[in-house]
This record gives structure tokens, sequence and C-alpha cells, in this order.
């Protein structure tokens, strides 16, 4: 017997008719280049969402349509997440970190027919604009009227010209294309993921629950983590739908800005990867006394592994309250959040930190296994395969690519490439990127596990560890590290810090001391890179 309930389509067009309703006084709160505050209302943003849902349209944009952007965390970039959606097209985020050559490569790929692009990086469009195969270019500009090149479009002239009650929403099924985004290509080109309406509105809800972000009415929402990065993980489309208020932080990212407007607008959840985190801590460090972060109830860490010394020196030094939380391009990206539940409560600090540090529980509607040889591994914290996962904001196929069909597998789950262990409370610990783990005589380290404890070291503050090649063992540890020390310390020295945490043959080798580990397009430490500055690195041979 079917249920009796209506079929009533999830698309993000109403979130703006909810968000105007209801929420129409909310701040969104935007740092300018100049470092200049913008604010305005969710009033106001409503109706420019639809001014800019009716420009699009005005210019011949239909359904399916792909529109890009290429910007910073701004008003007017929120206004594109939502308008294009609106206007039935499809928002494609670029991610401005990429080499113009992979830039242009992945609009002509996903066939884009706009391009709205910040007026402080026409600079860097100027790099790959003759490649394009778009139809318009359309500058947002924060500040006066910029002198525009030949043929360029002014978003605030648009905006002023369409009338946004000629605004009416598109025929749109749930199923519908809304965004895409492009992994960053660390496991081959760059693939593009096409959310759905139904997912990205399933998506906002889930990051709404209290055990996960926690996204609500009374949030004040501080996104570090790009636009550009898998929708800025999909908290926009969240705060819009909740009405949270939002501070965008423009392109200063350096931590005293961050920190200044932390205070300044008494933000409560904040979100970023740990290489963010860490230089922020280091800046708090120097001064403990300058910022009143007193409303500041959680800080999202994810994109990478974010290290237990991390975690708990921001608990301990400030007060701060840092969540682990797993996710990926492919899967919208939240999969996982690492909250302590009542189970335990009676945990120890050090096993409550341990918790913390494990990539935490699957979201609901979110399932996972990791295979190991063709079986599901127990769900016992020791027995690692790779994590599969599937759901209702999981990719299914890659956008019109030959590429990645092995990501897919036949029983419909999602290969995430990532090695871990579950343990019987369903906690996930990421112990590597299957391309990351080091093989040493036929059993596997865990470069994470180990840069997790190196950062802990007083004198560390950034560290790598890669596979070197070894006569015997094939492949051996590196400890690629960053120091502010004038005297670094010694391999022997790191050794028996380690020694404790770790079996005698998991010790780094060799360390190299660099000036800075090279970071993706997304802020993550680059290990290809550094796998390839460290290519016929001879270590010693050892029994
Ligand atoms: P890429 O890293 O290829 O640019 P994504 O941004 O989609 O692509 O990153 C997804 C990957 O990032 C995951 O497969 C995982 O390896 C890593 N990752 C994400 N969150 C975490 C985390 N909390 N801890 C460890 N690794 C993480």
């Amino acid at each position: 017997m079917r249920g009796l309930m209506m079929d009533y389509p999830l698309t993000l067009p109403p979130l703006l008719d909810r968000a105007e309703q209801l929420f129409g006084y909310r701040e969104i709160v935007t740092r300018r280049p100049d470092r200049s505050v913008h604010r305005y209302q969710i009033a106001d943003f409503v109706d420019r969402s639809r001014r800019l849902a009716v420009a699009l349209q005005d210019l011949g944009v239909t359904r399916g349509d792909r529109i890009a952007t290429l910007g910073w965390n701004h008003q007017q970039h929120l206004e594109a997440y939502f308008g294009i959606p609106a206007a039935g097209a499809v928002l494609h985020t670029l991610n401005l970190r990429l080499h113009p050559d992979d830039i242009s490569y992945i609009a002509n790929h996903a066939g884009d027919r706009i391009i709205l692009v910040d007026d402080t990086l026409l600079p860097l469009l100027e790099r790959f604009h003759s490649a394009l195969s778009t139809e318009h270019i359309i500058v947002m500009s924060q500040g006066d009227k910029p002198e525009l090149p030949r043929g360029m479009l002014d978003y605030e002239e648009l905006l002023a010209a369409a009338d946004p009650a000629r605004y009416s929403p598109p025929l749109l099924q749930e199923q519908d294309a809304a965004a895409m985004c492009y992994t960053s290509g660390t496991t081959g080109m760059p693939k593009g993921v096409l959310y759905s309406h139904r997912s990205m509105v399933l998506h906002a809800m889930a990051l709404a629950m209290a055990d996960l972000f926690a996204i609500g009415e009374s949030t004040s929402y501080l996104p570090v983590v790009p636009m550009f990065h898998v929708n800025s993980w999909g908290t926009p489309f969240s705060c819009v739908m909740m009405g949270a208020k939002q501070v965008l932080p423009g392109l200063n990212l350096d931590p005293a800005s961050i920190c200044e407007l932390l205070a300044q607008e008494n933000v409560t959840t904040t979100a970023g990867v740990p290489t963010i985190w860490l230089s922020i801590l280091e800046h708090l460090d120097e001064n403990p006394d300058k910022y009143d972060l007193s409303a500041l109830e959680l800080m999202l860490v994810g994109g990478a592994a974010a290290p237990p010394s991390m975690i708990e020196a921001f608990e301990s030094r400030h007060g701060l309250n840092v969540v682990h939380a797993w996710g990926m391009t492919e899967t919208s990206p939240l999969g996982s959040v690492s909250h302590v539940g009542p189970h335990h409560e009676n945990a120890s600090a050090d096993e409550r930190l341990a918790l913390r540090a494990k990539q935490g529980r699957m979201a609901p509607l979110v399932e996972i296994r990791a295979m190991n040889d063709g079986e599901a591994v127990p769900w016992n914290g020791t027995s690692s395969g790779e994590l599969e996962v599937r759901g209702p904001w999981v990719a299914s196929e890659y956008f019109d690519s030959e590429q990645g069909a092995e990501f897919f597998t036949d029983d419909g789950w999602f290969r995430t490439g990532d090695i871990v262990t579950i343990d019987s409370d369903g906690y996930i610990e990421i112990r590597d990127r299957a391309k990351d783990v080091i093989k040493s005589g036929g059993e596997w380290i865990s470069s994470i596990a180990l840069e997790n404890a190196l950062m802990g070291h007083p004198s560390i503050t950034e560290a790598a560890v890669i596979a070197i090649r070894h006569p015997k063992w094939i492949e051996r540890p590196l400890a690629v590290i960053v120091t502010g020390d004038a005297t670094p310390p010694t391999l022997a020295e790191i050794r028996t810090y380690l020694e404790p945490y770790f079996a005698a043959w998991w010790l780094p080798d060799a360390v190299e001391v660099v000036d800075q580990i090279p970071r993706t397009s997304t802020g993550k430490f680059k290990k290809r890179d550094l796998r390839k500055q460290f290519d016929g690195y001879q270590l010693p041979e050892t029994d």
C-alpha cells in the first residue's frame, strides 16, 4: 500500500521564500577587500538573489545550464549560490587556487556558459580567459565600479536592471542538478560531482541537526572554508534554511583578520581545514587576551586529519571546542562528525580526546562499511579496510567522465579511497588515504597517526610523513617537519618522543626540516609534491 503523503519535490527556491518570510531581519556580513564591512539583511539578500535569477534568464540561461563562479566568500557569491539554482541553472564554483590551465580545463569540461568573477580576480581570469568557451563574464565588485574590460558585464548593473517581481520559480524536479564541484585531481584528472536539488536540501537539513553542525536561527556562522571548496561544505544553504547570521570573511584570511571577525560578530560557529586552525592557534597563543571569543561554541575542522594536540590545545589554552568532521566532494561533503555521545560521558579526558580526534560517526541516512579483500571488516576499532559509503547525498557517478567508474561498486556504494577502522560504537578513524599509506615490509604504517603525534611535539609546528623507497622494506617513513626553533629536533630526539606511542618499526627513519609544507588548493598538505621533492631520497638500510 502506498502512503498518502504529498509528493513534494525537495528544491532550493522554497528556501528563499522561507528565509524572506521568517528571517528577513537577519544579517549577512561581509568583510570587503579594503577591510571595511558590508552589512545587509536576509530580505535584501533574497531580493537580490531573485534579481540575479531574472538577470540570468534575460541573458538566455535555461534549465540545466552551468553558470560558474570564481570568487571569495562574500554576499554576492552567496546570492549566486541561490540565484543560479533559482534560475533553474547549475551553480559551478571554480577553485581559484588551482593552476589557470586546470581552471580552464574544468570550466570547459563543465560547459560553463557564464562566469561570475570577483574584480580582484580579473588578473587571474586574464591568464586563462582566451582558453574559455563561455559566452559572458559578469564582474562582482565590492567597492567602486571597476573599469571593466570590453564585453564584460557589471554584476551590480545587471541586478539594478532586473525586476524581482518578474521572478517565477522554474518548474523544477528534485532530481534536477542544482550545483557542481570538481574534485581537486589528487586522484587523477579533476572529476565533476553533480549535486541535485534534493541532495542539497537533505544535506542542508542534516547540517542543521543538533548532533551534526547544529546550525540554527541563533547561530552566527563564519565559514573560513572557501565557497569554492565543496560549496563551503554546504553550510550557506543550511544557514539560509535556518535563518542563521552569516559572516563572510572575503579575501582577508590571515589569523588576525579571522580572529577579529570572530570576536566582533559574536560568531558561535566556524569551519575550516586544520592548517587554518593551526595558524589561528599560534596567533591566539601569541595574543592570549586580545580577542573575546566567549560566543564561540563550535570550531568545525575537516578536510584533513585534525591533530589531537591541536584539539586539546584549543580547549586547554583558549577554552574553545574543536569538533572533527569528515567528508569529500563526492559526499556533499558531510559524512561524519565526532561528538562525544552520552555513552562515553564517564570516559577519562584522554579517552574523550582520542574519540574527538577520530573522524566520528556517520550522519543519519549515510551508510558505511570498510572493505578488505571484498569483505566488510568487523567494527572492532582495529581491523582496517577501505571506507565505502552510500546515501542520498553521495555521488552515484561522475559528470560526463570516462574516468572514475572504479570508484562506484556494482552493489551501489562509493569507494572513498580512505583506509579506516570503525570501532564498536561506529566511530570511524581514518588511518590514511590509500595512496598515502606507507607499506613497510608488507605491513601498513599510518602516515596520519605519525603526523598527528609529531605535531604534538613542542618544537614542531607542521609535519607530513611520506613513504621513501627502501632496498629491504620497500618503503619507510620520512618525516618532513617545520619548526620554529633555531636548532631543530634531531632524528634521535624525535624517535624517542614517538617511541611510547608506536611500534618500533613505525618510527621514521629520517627527518628533514623545510620552511613550509606545500599546500593543496584547499589548504591540505600536498604530499604528492613532497614525494616529488624527496624522490630518490636515500635512506640508510636498517634491520
Ligand atoms: P581532495 O582532498 O582530493 O581535494 P576532497 O576535498 O573531496 O578532495 O577531500 C576528501 C578527502 O579528504 C577524504 O577522502 C579524506 O582523505 C580527506 N579528509 C576529509 N576530512 C578528513 C578528516 N577529518 N580526517 C582525515 N582526512 C580527511
